[in-house]
């Protein structure tokens, strides 16, 4: 889900929110959401929700904070029934709202629909306008309620909820994994290039769950049936689960971001772990960028598996140097620049006696902004180190995400703000830097180029985006940028010796 900042303005992506959805008579649905939502909560920690239908009424409970902050006892034995969706949802500055907290309910004239949404529209502005011009009044700022109220009004035409998704699929541009509630009915959307993960499970032969990442089914004890297709309608009703095909696309374009930092490890999607997609990343970068060093360190914890295989392929010793606090929340959480630069001393320690006088190769998975990097080397430094070698499993973060990632408008964008891959480290201030390069990156995943997007990389983005909503996000240096130029006559940083753009 992404919100905007006024009625016109362009959508501004800002979560990598989790969604959830569970069919299940006789089960206890809400606490089975919770769950699921607890094993999502790396997906957005802004705000969690559940609403749940008794096949009579849909009842939702939302409220900012953690999955655990939100639900206790007495609001879960609130939410009764036998269908539930669930949400946590990610937000950084601008949007944190409870008008934009999720699951989002309308009313239509069949009774009520509930919709949790993770991704984000590139057409909502031209969506919402015309909505506006029907009459329509909005509460929050987000695609994620233009898309509900689409929804509901095309109900009252078609009759039926599942018709009135149908009919808008192919009205939506962009990014969207769906769980959508009836009071008799869950169901479960992606959008037709399969940009989010969404996936099917089974439990106890009956019911019928649906979540972002498999992690979610394992937690609470479902077995993995499937993921939703691309462009496909999911549906669990009493009749059992069935599928539609609802719209095609000319290609897949699964977010290649998933595997480097969003998806939880032990997640499948694609059929690929995603531990294992890590680890071989850091492998390929082990041969791609390889470094003199008496120690491999990762940044914790989404540098882990890429550090594990960068050690396992160079030979170098693998070791902890730096200890999280696991009680913080991801960094990039906070607010602002001032709180994000604390963030870092908040949520990492080094330590001293694995560090000390020693080289140290320490790896992660991807440089955004760099300001968490460059605190970080200061900390080893500051604990002695005698150099600190940086090697990142994903390569230079280019260009804007508008699919419902936050890596930042282009300015924000450390590779896109320095000329070079030279410039990047000296800002951060580590004696060498080693990317992977796109090819590496595509060698260490296994997975072939035409199945990703790779946009925020490459700057080709699969899903076209309208000119103001792109603009809206290229304010380096934006006028030099044209449409369907893959990079702008600005200052891209060079590739990396192995790397070919696109
Ligand atoms: P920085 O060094 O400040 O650029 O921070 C980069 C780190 O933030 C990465 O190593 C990731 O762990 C994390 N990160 C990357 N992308 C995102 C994102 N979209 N949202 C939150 N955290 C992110
Ligand atoms: Fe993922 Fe990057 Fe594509 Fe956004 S632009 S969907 S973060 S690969």
């Amino acid at each position: 889900m992404a919100v905007n900042g006024s009625l016109v303005a362009a959508p501004e992506a800002r979560e990598a929110c989790g969604v959830f959805g569970i069919y299940g008579p006789g089960e206890d649905v809400s606490r089975l959401t919770y769950f699921g939502l607890f094993a999502l909560q790396h997906r957005g920690q802004e705000s969690a929700g559940i609403a749940v239908s008794d096949g009579r009424d849909i009842t939702v409970y939302r409220e900012m904070g953690l999955v655990s902050q939100v639900f206790d006892e007495t609001t879960l034995s609130r939410l009764r029934g036998d269908l539930a969706i669930g949400h946590t949802r990610y937000s950084t500055t601008g949007s944190t709202s409870l008008a934009n907290a999720q699951p989002m309910v309308a009313e239509w004239r069949g009774g009520k629909i509930a919709l949790s949404h993770n991704g984000n529209l590139v057409n909502t502005a031209a969506l919402r306008r015309e909505l506006e011009s029907q009459g329509e009044v909005f509460e929050a700022t987000s695609d994620s309620e233009v898309m509900l109220r689409m929804v509901a009004r095309e109900a009252d035409r078609a009759g039926s909820v599942e018709e009135a998704v149908a009919a808008c699929m192919p009205r939506w541009r962009g990014a969207y994994s769906l769980a959508i509630l009836t009071e008799d009915s869950v169901m479960a959307v992606r959008d037709p290039y399969g940009v989010r993960p969404l996936c099917i499970g089974r439990l106890n032969s009956e019911a019928v769950v649906f979540a972002s990442e498999s992690c979610a089914l394992t937690l609470i004890g479902s077995e993995f049936l499937r993921e939703v297709e691309p462009g496909e309608l999911v549906m669990a009703d009493q009749d059992g689960m069935r599928s539609r095909a609802v719209v095609s696309s000319p290609r897949e374009a699964l977010c290649v971001f998933e595997y480097i930092y969003l998806a939880r490890p032990d997640s499948k999607i694609g059929d690929h772990l995603v531990h294992e997609a890590r680890s071989g990343l850091g492998q390929q970068l082990a041969v791609d960028q390889p470094v003199e060093g008496d120690v491999v360190i990762p940044v914790p914890d989404t540098g882990w598996p890429a550090a594990i295989g960068y050690a396992e392929r160079s030979g170098l010793p693998f070791g902890e140097g730096l200890i999280r606090n696991r009680y913080v929340p991801r960094t990039f959480i906070q607010p602002d620049q001032r709180l994000r630069e604390l963030g870092v001393k908040i949520k990492l320690n080094p330590l001293r006696e694995a560090l000390a006088g020693r080289r140290i190769v320490m790896v992660d998975d991807s440089i955004v902004r760099g300001t968490t990097k460059k605190g970080i080397i200061r900390m080893i430094r500051n604990a002695g180190a005698k150099e600190v070698h940086v090697r990142i499993s994903a390569p230079p973060i280019r260009w804007p995400c508008y699919y419902g990632v936050d890596t930042s408008n282009r300015s924000e964008l450390i590779a896109a703000r320095r000329s070079t891959v030279e410039e990047v480290r000296e800002d951060i201030g580590a004696d060498s830097l080693g990317y992977q390069s796109v090819p590496g990156m595509l060698k260490g995943l296994r997975i072939p180029r035409r199945k990703l997007c790779l946009a925020c990389f490459t700057g080709r983005y699969p899903i076209p985006i309208p000119k103001d909503v792109k603009l809206s996000k290229l304010d380096l240096e934006e006028s030099a940028w044209r449409e369907g130029e893959e990079k702008p006559k600005t200052s891209a940083p060079a590739p990396s010796p192995t790397e070919t753009p696109g």
